[in-house]
């Protein structure tokens, strides 16, 4: 923690509130933000990825000083780039006088030489890695984050993604699907899950592409998986959402919603 400032209450002993700052695709809703959950427990806060768009969601939520870590699925611009203008903050604002200590940055293996390139890129040296203690999870990880666990588990995308599992100390799980097509690594990774987070970028019928999912697919994969709830997102403003839902909803079998900005769950 850094300033050590209360994070917003949790309804119920053990259990974590995942709270959705941005569900956008690779481009975001109008007045949205890309891919980053936030998910608290006590005095804990997490982020699960980080997308443009992001750093200002969470800020009217919560001080950005009193985030704990931050874990990255994989290194798509849409899931992690304002990890810059958040480094900025750590790097050149008042955080950087006043003895915050910056979040752990959890990213999968190879991410000193990816955050390095894209610090470079953008000019600014050696940005992001002086700014996030980094630690490189390998594919099949488990870490703890005050009392949340933090699983990954590799699966098919483009270049490593892996779906990210939190589990609360009361034993509630969350998993998030990261992105990709249908898979059987996806199944098993959200195998009796209390929330699947589940990407729905493709409209429906699916148009045969095989790096993300439909509706369709996601209430699919959430059946064949067991969990109790299915949330799609990475999902566009621009597709007829209740449509996608009723679709999701149709393979599934079970309560279907469609991530919103600001939507809270307890697990
Ligand atoms: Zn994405
Ligand atoms: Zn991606």
């Amino acid at each position: 923690m850094g300033s050590g400032v209360a994070v917003g209450a949790t309804c119920c002993s053990g259990r974590v509130k995942l709270t959705v700052l941005g569900k956008s695709p690779s481009w975001q809703d109008a007045g949205g933000a890309c891919t980053s959950y936030l998910v608290t427990e006590g005095s804990t806060a997490v982020l699960v990825d980080f997308g443009s768009g992001a750093l200002g969601k969470l800020r009217a939520r919560l001080d950005y000083r009193d985030v704990d870590a931050i874990v990255i699925s994989h290194f798509h611009a849409d899931h992690l780039l304002d990890l810059i203008p958040l480094a900025c903050a750590l790097t050149y604002g008042p955080a950087s006088q006043d003895g915050t200590t910056p979040p752990r940055l959890i990213a999968p293996r190879g991410s000193r030489e990816f955050f390095a390139g894209l610090s470079a890129a953008i000019g600014d040296g050696d940005l992001l890695p002086n700014a996030f203690p980094l630690e490189e999870y390998e594919p099949s990880s488990r870490t703890e984050i005050g009392d949340i666990v933090v699983a990954t588990h590799p699966v098919p995308h483009i270049g490593p993604t892996h779906a990210i599992e939190l589990i609360a100390p009361a034993g509630g799980r969350v998993v998030f699907g990261a992105d990709g097509p249908f898979s059987d690594e996806l199944a098993d990774a959200a195998r009796g899950a209390d929330v699947l987070l589940a990407e729905a970028t493709l409209p429906d019928p699916e148009p045969g592409q095989c790096v993300h999912m439909s509706a369709a697919e996601a209430g699919r994969l959430a059946r064949n998986a067991g969990v109790k709830r299915l949330v799609l997102t990475h999902i566009s403003d621009e597709l007829d959402l209740e449509r996608s839902r009723e679709i999701a909803a149709g393979e599934f079998g079970g309560e279907v919603e469609v991530a919103a900005e600001g939507a809270e769950y307890a697990v």
